[in-house]
């Protein structure tokens, strides 16, 4: 279970070793766990006052729309919940819940969910309405993501 801490950040279990590790909001890195040190799958949940912050991201970020009475939402987060797994260290996931952030909700025109808004240095550049099969959401976002190994070193490892 994850759950919300607004300014201070996310709890994130690590599937590896199962320490819960508090996640706050990263501009330039992404997350690891601070016993085993492998990627966390990065899933939060943000609000009005925290989206900035939590969509402002070096690695691609979904955001999923969603709303507690909506069956189609509940089929698509334990989809994103794996893909953030698979993909950890590469790839954000934000939750944003409709009902609770309405000018949200407008600004990306939810009118339709769930929703994902895949947003790249802060901006949208794509985005995906209903639920959308796990392979299908796979076949979208892989081409965005950076390849798993050697990120870090590529381009910053030559001082
Ligand atoms: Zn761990």
């Amino acid at each position: 279970m994850t759950s919300a801490g607004g300014a201070g950040g996310t709890v994130v279990r690590c599937p590896h070793c199962g320490t819960n590790n508090r996640v706050r909001p990263n501009a330039t890195g992404t997350p690891r766990c601070a016993k085993c040190h492998q990627p966390l799958p990065w899933v939060v949940s943000a609000d009005q006052a925290t989206f900035q912050a939590e969509t402002t991201s070096s690695v691609p970020v979904i955001v999923d729309f969603w709303a507690p009475w909506c069956g189609p939402c509940r089929m698509i987060s334990p989809v994103l919940e794996k893909l953030a797994e698979r993909y950890a260290g590469r790839l954000k996931v934000v939750k944003v819940n409709v009902d609770e952030n309405q000018q949200l909700a407008q600004r990306y025109q939810a009118m339709s969910i769930p929703l994902l808004v895949l947003i790249e240095d802060g901006k949208e550049v794509d985005r995906q309405v209903g639920a959308v099969p796990q392979a299908r959401l796979v076949d979208w976002i892989e081409p965005r993501l950076r390849p798993a190994t050697g990120a870090d070193a590529a381009g910053h490892n030559h001082s």
